[in-house]
């Protein structure tokens, strides 16, 4: 399986296109159908965003939010989804440790 593959299966299985297009979930489930390759460059480019992930960052009590600027792709985000509740409030792994 492609990194492509197992990163939209893991975003399915988690629900991370709630709330987006429904085209874009379909073009995410034919990524894991079919492959990546699959997709028309029209449709890459729309779900392409998806295989990186910014980091939501570290805001710890009486401290500034650490707008932290980093993302999260490949292995990482398929990490980040095995290890985080949901798709909202990702980190990559400097936060990790540091929270
Ligand atoms: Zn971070």
């Amino acid at each position: 399986m492609t990194i492509e593959r197992e990163i939209f299966s893991a975003l399915i299985a988690q629900n991370a296109f709630q709330g987006e297009k429904p085209s874009v979930q379909s073009f995410a489930q034919l990524a894991v159908d079919k492959g990546f390759r699959a997709l028309s460059s029209r449709q890459q480019a729309v779900v392409n965003p998806f295989l990186k992930k910014q980091c939501e960052g570290i805001k710890e009590p009486n401290k500034k939010h650490n707008n932290c600027q980093n993302s999260i792709g490949g292995r990482d985000l398929i990490a980040a989804l095995e290890k985080s509740e949901s798709y909202k409030g990702w980190r990559c792994e400097s936060c990790r440790s540091a929270s």
